[in-house]
């Protein structure tokens, strides 16, 4: 495994590589964990060269207090790819990916102005800035991304057909730990208490799956926020019933697109995300 701290020599050495088959890329902003895990180890599975990426991009941070306290950890991350097999960590300085401001606007309509869109004013704009420079440089054939961030994936499949990118994306299941909290970055930064409270999350989660039959899409998201809101760790942002691909808001389950609850909740000063289909 080669990490790589500057694009020129990463397409110098991934060069020689692409003749023997396709390019996999997994972006990520380090602090790994097993969800982080299972996209390198699909893409290890479908390509013959696979590159991690480690980038905690502050385009897309809208709160500098959430970009400083951002956990990074380049050396055990380090360790746990060398034990993936994968054969690139690009860890580029911020330089390296922004010699120059990056100002380009990018339009997703309605993909945007809704959920974390609307929470995180300018959050998906600096993803977008992130991925199309680093797919710019990586030049990959598969891009994978977790459906964890499920919203993401939407803005990320839209921006490979407004660029006209030739990168197939993929989208990997969510992992959870044994509690059923999705795993993230900021479950780091969670006290042992906290993390125990914010298991409650997925809980209600898998819960309000099971009541789809019983009450409309209004009462399941009245009854979503008051069930975690009277824990007192937790506070909901938001919690909200869209459709998969154009992320409209479900306004009753006789609609025939496939069901996703989004959430965002803080616990303490840590926001964490997470969704369920809910059909
Ligand atoms: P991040 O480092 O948080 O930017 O995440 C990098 C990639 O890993 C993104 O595509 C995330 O959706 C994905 N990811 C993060 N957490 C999980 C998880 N628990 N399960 C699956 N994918 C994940």
């Amino acid at each position: 495994m080669l990490l790589v701290k500057t694009k020129e020599e990463l397409q110098q050495k991934l060069g020689s590589f692409r003749e023997f088959g396709t390019v996999g890329f997994v972006p990520t902003m380090g602090a790994l964990h097993s969800g982080h895990l299972s996209l390198v180890e699909k893409a290890i599975n479908e390509n013959q060269v696979v590159v991690v990426s480690i980038f905690v991009n502050p385009t897309q941070f809208n709160d500098s207090k959430d970009l400083e306290r951002y956990p990074r950890t380049l050396e055990s991350d380090l360790k746990l790819l060398k034990s993936t097999g994968c054969q690139f960590v690009f860890a580029p300085g911020v330089n390296e990916i922004y010699p120059k401001p990056d100002r380009r606007i990018f339009n997703f309509g309605t993909l945007d102005s809704v959920m974390e869109g609307k929470h995180r004013s300018g959050h998906f704009n600096g993803v977008a800035q992130v991925v199309s420079r680093l797919f710019e440089i990586v030049k990959p054939d598969k891009a994978y991304f977790g459906l964890k961030d499920f919203q993401q994936l939407a803005i990320i499949k839209n921006l490979v057909v407004q660029l006209k990118l030739p990168v197939e994306i993929v989208s990997c299941p969510i992992i959870r730990e044994e509690s059923g909290l999705a795993m993230s970055s900021r479950n780091e930064l969670l006290t042992t208490e906290e993390r125990e409270n914010a298991a409650l999350i997925s809980r209600t989660l898998f819960l309000a799956k099971n009541f789809v039959a019983e009450k409309s899409v209004e009462q399941l998201v009245h009854w979503v926020l008051k069930t975690i809101n009277k824990n007192s760790f937790l506070t909901v942002e938001y919690f909200e019933v869209v459709d998969d691909t154009r992320l409209k808001p479900i306004k009753s389950w006789s609609e025939k697109n496939t069901k996703i609850g989004c959430i965002a909740v803080f616990c303490g000063k840590i926001r964490l995300i997470d969704n369920i289909i809910l059909n």
